[in-house]
This record gives structure tokens, C-alpha cells and sequence, in this order.
């Protein structure tokens, strides 16, 4: 069975009402292909989620960018995930490289997230990705099959799983992985889900690439077998980027750009 591209925006810690007000407006005219050819969802900032929820366009998913470990209570400042559900967020990105490295997020708490999240019914994108100092000492695959695994050893389930590459080194630098190194980690993860999770999980998960994909990369890159999809962060990726994978899906529309590209739209 193909699978299905997937492909997001993350807004991190960005924008007003009135941009946000302005990118979901465009997002809603926009012409695009319908679901059954390409995800897309979008992930604003924790305050901005039910506006976004109750204007964006239904064929788009809402996805938030954090919750808490398990049930809600006595943790201030915590978003959790019965609370997404509540508000009708039916995605939770997880696990992101900003938040293992500044927030201290290890391995095993990011597992813990991603299976209560799915517990309470939620999709997770969970990322993964090695740092710059563990690709040159050669660690990578070591370091993202690890961080694969805290996630396995917690959730029984990957249906509503997304695995995102992130490579740390990639994010916001505007160094990209070639296609060839993102495929060569994608493919590997995919040797792992088969030999340690199982041989349907490994051939329908998705695998979406993020890190400073641009106009000039993306289509390469969408082009290897092994990648599903991509999360787009900041202002790295350019109108250009969408085109390229407007052209592969044959029906992208330029309008459908501006809203991905965050930074730009606005
Ligand atoms: C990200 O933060 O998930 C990301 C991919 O960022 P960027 O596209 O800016 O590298």
C-alpha cells in the first residue's frame, strides 16, 4: 500500500492574531489536491490552536507542538493531551529537536509523550534526529534507532504514527542532508521498524524528512523512496519548494505555499 505524502508546517513560536487571522484565510482559499493524495496539517503556537481549529478549512489538520507526559493536574504551565482532544486538535507534534535540546527532553520521556498521546487518541508526528557532533563520530543511525526505540518499547500501535527525521544539524542552518543521506537514514529506519517492530509497520509508517528543505532540494528529496513527506519549520523553505512539490503532486497551487511557509506568508 503507497504511502501517503504527508507534510506540515510548523509555526514554533510565531505570529499575531492578525497573522495568524491573515495565513488561515489564505490557507482556506487555496486549491489544493484532496486528502486522499497528500496530509497536510499545521502546527501553530499553543494559544492560537482553537482559532486555527474553528477557521481552518476541515481537509486541514490542526496539530499542536507539545503536551504534557500523561494526565493533567498539578503541572503549571503544561498543556495536556485530554486538553487537545477536548478542543478537537486531533495531532501532536513530539519529541522535536528544540525541545530535547533546551527543555532536556530525553529519549525516554519523549516516549512516554508520544504513547499517553496516543492513548488519549491523538496522531503524533514524533521526531527524531542526530546532532552534527553524533553524525561526524558516526553515531547516527545508533542515536535515531534509540530514539526509535523508546518509542517502540511504549506504544503497541503506530497506526497513528508519523516519524519525522530531523537531523539537528539540518534545522534552521540552512545545511541540508542530501537526498541521498536522508533517504540512506529513512531507509534504515525502515530495516529497523521491520527487524524490531514488525514487517507491516515498517512498510506503512510514514517517515517525513525535516531540515532546512528548500525550493532547490525538495523535489530530490521527495523523490526518494524511503521519504513520505516533509515538516517544514522556518524560513527556510521558499515558495520555490512548494512548486516543486506542487509539480509532484501534480495539483499544488501556488496559494498553497504561503501557508506552510510561515515566515513568508505573513
Ligand atoms: C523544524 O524545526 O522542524 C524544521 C524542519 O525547521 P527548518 O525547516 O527551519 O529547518
Amino acid at each position: 500500500m503507497a504511502r501517503k505524502f504527508f507534510i506540515g508546517g510548523n509555526w514554533k513560536c510565531n505570529g499575531t492574531l492578525e497573522e495568524v487571522k491573515k495565513i488561515v484565510s489564505m490557507l482556506n482559499e487555496a486549491e489544493i489536491p484532496s486528502e486522499n493524495v497528500v496530509e497536510v496539517f499545521v502546527s501553530p503556537p499553543f494559544v492560537f490552536l482553537p482559532l486555527v481549529e474553528s477557521l481552518l478549512r476541515p481537509d486541514f489538520q490542526v496539530a499542536a507542538q507539545n503536551c504534557w507526559v500523561r494526565k493533567g493536574g498539578a503541572f503549571t504551565g503544561e498543556i495536556s493531551a485530554e486538553m487537545l482532544v477536548n478542543l478537537g486538535i486531533p495531532c501532536v507534534i513530539l519529541g522535536h529537536s528544540e525541545r530535547r535540546s533546551l527543555l532536556n527532553e530525553s529519549d525516554e520521556f519523549v516516549g512516554d509523550k508520544v504513547a499517553y498521546a496516543l492513548s488519549v487518541g491523538l496522531k503524533v508526528i514524533a521526531c527524531i534526529g542526530e546532532t552534527l557532533q553524533q553524525r561526524e563520530s558516526g553515531s547516527t543511525m545508533a542515536v535515531v534507532a534509540a530514539q526509535t526505540k523508546a518509542i517502540a518499547e511504549k506504544v503497541s500501535n503506530w497506526a497513528n504514527v508519523v516519524l519525522a527525521y530531523e537531523p539537528v544539524w539540518a534545522i534552521g542552518t540552512g545545511k541540508v542532508a542530501t537526498p541521498g543521506q536522508a533517504q540512506e537514514v529513512h531507509l534504515e529506519l525502515r530495516k529497523w521498524l521491520h527487524d524490531s517492530v514488525g514487517a507491516e509497520v515498517a512498510a506503512t509508517t510514514r517517515i517525513i524528512y525535516g531540515g532546512s528543505v528548500n525550493g532547490a532540494n525538495c523535489r530530490e528529496l521527495a523523490a526518494q523512496p524511503d521519504i513520505d513527506g516533509f515538516l517544514v519549520g522556518g524560513a527556510s523553505l521558499k515558495v520555490a519548494c512548494l512548486l516543486s512539490l506542487m509539480k509532484r503532486h501534480h495539483s499544488f497551487s501556488l496559494a498553497f505555499l504561503f501557508q506552510i511557509f510561515w515566515p513568508l506568508a505573513v
